[in-house]
């Protein structure tokens, strides 16, 4: 190993190379702060080249290496277990925009872009570009491309991979590939680019990605509405969507247990309503043209207008209790703020099991009901928070113990995961639905992922990284 840092200090700028255990902090720490690894070094390279040297050294010295972008991986991906033995790659240098063309609405990235950075791009040249969540401002392109993050927008304009037209790639043993072509159709085999997305790093290091940007939004309006339950929300969402010509962009299951969390840690958030309701919807359209249909002729309305319209029906039909509109850009800004801060608000109260999962649409509500009984035989009065991007079926559901008596949950917390793992698996749904396995995952990939899967996925890695060198010990079992 000394060798090897020898061969690094001889071979690669100084200014890419980390070894004093201080500067080390960051990069071997998860976000959540619960894993802190250890490791050699870190390597933060400039270019592809320097990736690729970096690569074919620890190749040839079979040295563990832990891609990273931003890490804000919630699932303890993007750091070194605590052996010492390997290096992380930052690509947080690597952030320059290669191209931008307006016509072919494409932007080339290098890996390290900050997606806030490549959203203020896009919006500067009057286009859009579409991935967002809480963790904008930090993290990476590479590392939304590895972990195919999903967000807030998947409803409208899908996960990153359905964002993303090529990208070039650097594997295990030094070799670059290039398919940053930017084509829109490319039938010449098996597709390499969808092989590395979602691949969280173990099959190569993703350098620079070539994404899809869109048309600005001229408008958006946004609202919090009191529902019923989750299938009448289906319902509006539906509604939505066909009156303003799939033009939501946003629909945020927000239910009573949250809010109750945003009043206890997070005061500064005003309540939209009164009195807490049982379950909310946030929803935002932002229509690229000023029409809307009443159901047999096209209006030409702004986009606030829109949603006064549709929310008037949907309470008029009992698909909505209670609406507020956000009535400023500050007022909007408070309802994402809230939103968007949810992972700390609920990081705040404490104890928690955590799930990031996804269902069929229509089964959404059965899944609630079902756990509500579930792991309500196995401890009373336990606080289920079913938040989640409901456009898309996924619920970043949380189960918190009873108030008052945080070590409820300790004693059956196997249990309570088993059972949400296996309604999981019976409603056809996901135990990971944007997050990614990493190594908090690796349990649920053992059991409930297909066995034929698996297998090839294993043979696909063996294949690829044969000396296991890429981020070992994360996505497979
Ligand atoms: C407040 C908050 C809110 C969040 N909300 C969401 C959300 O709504 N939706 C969602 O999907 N996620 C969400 N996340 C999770 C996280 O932000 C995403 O997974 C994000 O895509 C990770 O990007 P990153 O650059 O931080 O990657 P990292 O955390 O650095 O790495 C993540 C994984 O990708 C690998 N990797 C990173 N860069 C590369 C590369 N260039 N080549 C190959 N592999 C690489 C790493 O090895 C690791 O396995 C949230 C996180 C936080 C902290």
């Amino acid at each position: 190993m000394s060798s090897f840092i020898t061969k690094l200090k001889n071979e690669i700028d100084t200014s890419s190379l980390i070894i004093d255990k201080f500067e080390m902090a960051k990069y071997i720490t998860d976000w959540p702060g619960k894993i802190t690894g250890d490791a050699l070094a870190v390597l933060r390279p400039q270019n592809t080249t320097e990736v690729s040297k970096m690569l074919a050294m620890a190749y040839e010295y079979r040295i563990p290496v832990v891609p990273q972008g931003g890490n804000t991986s919630v699932a303890g991906g993007s750091v070194p277990d605590d052996t010492g033995t390997s290096v992380v790659i930052s690509l947080e240098r690597m952030n320059k925009i290669r191209d931008i063309s307006l016509s072919a609405m494409t932007i080339t990235v290098e890996a390290g872009c900050i997606l806030e950075k490549l959203q203020e791009i896009a919006e500067d040249k009057g286009l859009f570009f579409p991935l967002n969540f809480g963790a904008k401002g930090s993290c990476m392109i590479g590392g939304n491309l590895a972990t195919n993050a999903g967000g807030q927008n998947v409803v409208r304009y899908g996960n990153t991979r359905e964002l993303c037209l090529g990208l070039e790639a650097v594997f295990s043993d030094g070799r670059v590939m290039n398919l940053l072509s930017g084509l829109r159709k490319d039938n010449t085999g098996y597709d390499l680019r969808d092989l590395l997305i979602g691949s969280e790093g173990t099959l190569a290091i993703i350098t620079a990605a070539t994404m899809k940007l869109f048309h600005l939004p001229i408008e958006r309006s946004t609202t919090i509405a009191v529902i019923p339950d989750i299938d009448t929300g289906l319902e509006l969402l539906n509604r939505v969507q066909s009156a303003t010509g799939s033009a939501v962009e946003a629909f945020e299951l927000i239910p009573r247990v949250f809010l109750e969390l945003v009043k206890k840690h997070a005061p500064q958030f005003q309540m939209p309503f009164p009195k807490i309701p049982e379950l909310c919807v946030l929803i935002e359209i932002a229509p690229t043209t000023p029409q809307i249909s009443n159901g047999t002729e096209a209006m030409e309305n702004n986009a606030q207008e829109q949603l006064e319209i549709i929310l008037e029906a949907g309470v008029n039909d009992g698909l909505i209790l209670d609406a507020v509109i956000a009535s400023s850009e500050a007022q909007r800004r408070e309802m994402w703020e809230m939103r968007e801060n949810a992972l700390e608000i609920i990081t705040k109260e404490g104890n928690r099991i955590g799930f990031d999962i996804s269902l069929p649409l229509n089964k959404v509500q059965a899944f609630v009901k079902e756990m509500e009984y579930r792991a309500g035989s196995l401890v009373k009065n336990l606080r289920m928070c079913h938040m989640g991007h409901l456009g898309d079926g996924n619920l970043h559901y949380a189960i918190f113990p009873p108030e008052g008596n945080s070590d409820a949950l300790n004693s059956k917390s196997e249990e309570i995961k088993t059972a949400v793992y296996e309604a999981v698996s019976s409603f056809d749904g996901s135990f990971s639905a944007e997050h990614g396995i990493g190594t908090s995952k690796l349990f649920a990939m053992n059991n409930y992922k297909d066995p034929v899967a698996l297998d090839i996925m294993q043979q696909i890695k063996m294949k690829l990284d044969p000396k296991n060198i890429m981020n070992p010990g994360k996505l497979l079992p």
